[in-house]
């Protein structure tokens, strides 16, 4: 029997380079359904910060960026401030540095959590990726994933990705000084959540990993 997915939602959290995106985004084409980079919107207010010349002491300011910049997704998901790209800007080495004290605040994220709802809600079913969209932000979701990696994999693969091998030690503790953050924060700190499912990526290509997942929606939504 064929499965409408029409209005599914599949969350997936892991830790920062654990390829949850590459896996969203392919999950999200096989299945017809859009793909939400939740993270891709704190960098964003990050972004936002260094151009303002905001720092993340002050809290007050950044909780003002964070509700007052627009953004908006192009239909391949990559995000928009006030109507310009954010890639590649988002993706730099010194939004890495600013990201995740911006989204340890509270305000921030009561800002961008209401947004991460609305697209939910206008396109009913998505594939949303981050660290707190299988506990805080989708927590109904239809199938739950937690995405993991070991440090050394995770912190090759991103240097892979970006081409430079030679760094993969810095990358590394670049990875770990995010997650140390994104895990130890109060407000929706990355962690297993009762019920998510943890899958263990470090022998499989990313290919491997969407096999899985679509095999496991696939088998429990026929159910
Ligand atoms: O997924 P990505 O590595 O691009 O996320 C960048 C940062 O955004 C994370 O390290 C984390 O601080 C923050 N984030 C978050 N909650 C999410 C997604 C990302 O706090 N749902």
């Amino acid at each position: 029997m064929g499965v409408d997915w029409a209005g599914m939602i599949i969350a997936i959290d892991g830790p920062a380079g654990a390829g949850k995106s590459t896996i969203a985004r392919a999950l999200a084409s096989a299945l017809g359904l859009i793909f939400l980079d939740t993270g891709a919107m704190y960098r964003a207010v990050a972004l936002a910060c260094l151009r303002g010349d905001v720092s993340a002491s002050d809290q007050e300011a950044v909780a003002r960026m964070a509700s007052e910049v627009h953004l908006s997704f192009d239909d391949e998901g990559a995000i928009y401030l006030d109507g310009e790209p954010g890639e590649p800007d988002i993706r730099s080495e010194a939004v890495d540095e600013l990201v995740s004290p911006v989204a340890a605040i509270p305000a921030v994220r009561a800002a961008i959590v209401p947004k991460q709802h609305l697209v939910a809600t206008r396109h009913g079913g998505l594939v949303a990726e981050g660290r707190d969209v299988t506990t805080v932000v989708f927590p109904e979701a239809d199938f739950r994933f937690f995405l993991d990696a070991s440090p050394r994999e995770r912190a090759r693969r991103r240097a892979r990705q970006m081409g430079q091998l030679e760094r993969v030690d810095e990358i590394e503790r670049s990875l770990a000084r995010r997650d140390a953050i994104d895990s130890g924060r109060a407000d929706s700190p990355l962690r297993l959540g009762a019920g998510v499912t943890h899958l263990e990526t470090d022998d499989l290509d990313a290919q491997g990993v969407v096999d899985l997942i679509l095999a496991t929606v696939g088998a429990r939504a026929d159910d």
